[in-house]
């Protein structure tokens, strides 16, 4: 695994633990030689994050559409900053570049992407694992839910259970350089006919 993707909050949250944890996942890839690729902020869990890599001699890439870049919130230290045209450019281009993918705690930003990922992967469009950083149980309700999308048949359980989920950075990196995905049909339905 020579990269990995991570999508964060944008804003630094309220509870220092998740804060920590995005560091200590920083310092984590630079010390494993794993390049991080990420949203090219300098804001919020992005910030901490890209600056703990760089901190310790780590390599992080930001990819980033120019629109952001308009705003000025791009982070100006990075290894490499690939600026594309549109947010669907951003995450096809993020997608390419990396090995796996993880969640830390974010707002809908961060969903939208992890769950595009994961989707992508349901469809058999990837085979690259992706992981929630469940730090301080911030994504137990999400968890609890997707077990009701299960429940309801909306969601193979199959397809649930490939979504890997560790408290710890050290474990989550640990499991996602091990873990090959297996490929599924998508649909429920397709076996119960
Ligand atoms: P959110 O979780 O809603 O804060 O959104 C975070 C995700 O959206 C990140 O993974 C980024 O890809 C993208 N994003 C949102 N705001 C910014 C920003 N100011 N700079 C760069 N990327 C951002």
């Amino acid at each position: 695994m020579r990269s990995v993707c991570v999508f964060c909050g944008s804003s630094r949250g309220a509870n220092p633990e998740i804060i920590v944890a995005a560091r200590q996942l920083g310092a984590l890839l630079a010390e494993r030689d794993i390049d991080l690729i990420y949203g090219g902020g300098s804001v919020g869990l992005m910030g901490e994050l890209a600056d703990s890599v760089l901190a310790k001699g780590g390599r992080a890439i930001g990819v980033i559409p120019q629109f952001l870049l308009d705003k000025e919130v791009e982070h100006v230290g990075l290894t490499q900053l690939k600026v594309v045209n549109t947010m669907h450019e951003r995450k096809a281009l993020m997608a390419e570049l990396s090995d796996a993918f993880v969640a830390l705690p974010g707002g809908i930003g961060t969903f939208e992407e992890f769950f595009e990922v994961w989707t992508w992967g349901q469809l058999g469009l990837h085979a690259k694992p992706y992981a929630l950083l469940n730090v301080a149980n911030f994504f137990d309700p999400l968890l609890t839910f997707l077990d009701h999308v299960v429940a309801e048949k909306l969601l193979r359980s199959e397809h649930r259970q490939l979504l890997l989920v560790e408290s710890k950075p050290a474990k989550l990196l640990d499991r996602i350089s091990t873990a090959r995905p297996t490929q599924l049909p998508k649909w429920i339905d397709d076996e119960q006919t």
